[in-house]
């Protein structure tokens, strides 16, 4: 048994979707179906809410934008008018829940992680429900089954919560394995799971990958297949460097790494709930469904020159905290990282050095980071540099740091083509070594990289 990911992006327009159902009918069938909100959706919930709090006439407005988007999808691929009726109907039940949710908002003006959660995951709940209906319709087996009735159970982080395996597994395993008939197509959506007094709790933006793999390791499927518009991970951004090459094979740091750093391919967390079972995940263009994309396994198979992929992010700013003697002072780091972390905001990485601690960040924590710390009594540092219009380049492949003459390779090509470097971590991941550089370096220093790694065919992966 498979499960099986669809994404927000393969689900944008009647015409795609038809694609991936005509694909569901002859490969969906005994599976597991995880799937995003229709493309948009989630951000639209989200957008709604600050709307709904400002005037009540924008619940309507919402609640019309959801009902034409999935009705037009039903009345499109669903023939009979009376099938079309009973899925418009069962859209109508749900989004009435929605419905006093956003009134509940307007009344209140309170925009708890509760309730941005309780929202937010509609998406997926109407996305499954609408393929399930077509499916059906059309004379397939489908049934969709919703994470508050199979029992996904999260540690109850609003946002960002994280799934508990052991009693979800055991919740599957007693309310739908034995539901889950051989011929059936099972649509479930990804995104939330519930916290333990049967709230939703979502696993952040882009977390229906997440819940894919949750749902791999907890059915006791075979291998989790992400079917997404491209074929996989490539050694860059083809957009930098049209030469790039998919990588065949990755190894679960290696995935992670590059989906942190930036290539928008899988939800960074994707492999965590696969790790202990060692499940393999294989990435399908649904436009060339027939065709190997990139797989990622437990261990990955080593490319001959290492080095697997060079990606970047410019979602970067540093905020340096100078301070003297910072590698003797007790206590330092923690009180920085959690007066921050008090914001809200999450720190992507830091390095330190005896006089400044750099906290690298999202563009949009800068600020609040920033006043976090001015706001400290005493403060504990010198002063506060904030800095800029930078990129961060990832260099990935496992086993880097063993190999030596990797980051010599880096720098030189970067050096040639006159890109400084500004700071670089290399040692805390086996196999990423990251630096900043300035973002209009970017593009440059990208192909030099590349080509460093990649002109020469012996170290092609
Ligand atoms: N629909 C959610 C989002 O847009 C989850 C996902 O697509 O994975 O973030
Ligand atoms: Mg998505």
């Amino acid at each position: 048994m498979k499960v099986i990911k669809i994404g927000g992006g393969c689900l944008n327009g009647k015409e795609t979707i038809a694609a991936i159902l005509d694909l569901l009918v002859t490969r969906g069938q005994g599976n597991i179906i995880v799937v995003s909100a229709l493309g948009g959706v989630t951000d639209l919930l989200l957008e709604a809410m600050p709307q709904a709090v400002a005037e009540e006439e924008a619940v309507g407005r919402v609640m019309d934008r959801l009902k034409h988007k999935h009705m037009l999808v039903a009345r499109y691929l669903i023939r009979d008018d009376k099938d079309v009726r009973a899925y418009s109907r069962e859209l109508g039940k749900t989004l009435a829940r929605l419905e006093r949710l956003f009134y509940g908002l307007h009344y209140t003006k309170d925009v708890t992680p509760r309730m941005v959660d309780a929202i937010s995951g509609f998406g997926e709940k109407i996305c499954a429900q609408l393929l399930a209906a077509i499916l059906n319709a059309r004379g397939s087996k489908a049934s969709c089954r919703l994470p508050e009735e199979i029992g996904v159970i999260t540690d109850g982080k609003f946002g960002d919560a994280t799934a508990l395996l052991v009693p979800s597994e055991n919740n599957f395993q007693e309310r739908l394995a034995c539901r889950l008939n051989g011929g059936q197509i099972t649509i479930i959506p990804g995104f939330y799971g519930i916290n333990a007094d049967g709230e939703t709790t979502t696993f952040g933006r882009g977390g229906s990958d997440y819940s894919a793999a949750v749902f791999a390791a907890i059915s006791g499927a075979d291998v989790l297949e992400i079917w997404k518009d491209v074929d996989g991970f490539l050694s860059a951004d083809p957009k930098f460097v049209p030469q790039a090459k998919l990588i065949p094979e990755l190894s679960y740091d290696e995935a992670a790494e590059l989906a942190y750093f930036g290539a928008k391919i899988l939800h960074p967390r994707t492999v965590e709930p696969l790790r202990k079972k060692g499940l393999s995940i294989v990435i399908t263009n649904t436009l060339r469904p027939d065709k190997v994309g990139s797989r990622i396994t437990a261990r990955g198979k080593a490319a001959p020159g290492v080095i697997k992929s060079v990606a970047y992010t410019t979602d970067i700013a540093i905020l340096k905290v100078h301070a003297s003697g910072v590698g003797k002072r007790r206590g330092i780091l923690g009180e920085v990282a959690a007066s921050v972390a008090a914001r809200g905001v999450n720190i992507k990485s830091v390095v330190t050095s005896q006089t400044c601690i750099s906290l690298l960040l999202s563009r949009r924590d800068l600020e609040p980071a920033a006043l976090a710390l001015a706001n400290l009594h005493p403060r504990p540092y010198r002063k506060l540099e904030k800095s800029t219009n930078k990129a961060l380049i990832a260099v990935v492949g496992k086993g880097l740091s063993t190999k030596p003459g990797i980051a010599a390779a880096c720098f030189s090509a970067a050096a040639q083509c006159q890109v400084n470097i500004e700071m670089i971590a290399f040692g805390p991941s086996p196999a990423a070594l990251y630096f900043i550089v300035r973002e209009t370096d970017l593009h440059k220093a990208v192909t030099a990289i590349h080509t460093a790694f990649f002109a020469n065919p012996a170290c092609s992966i």
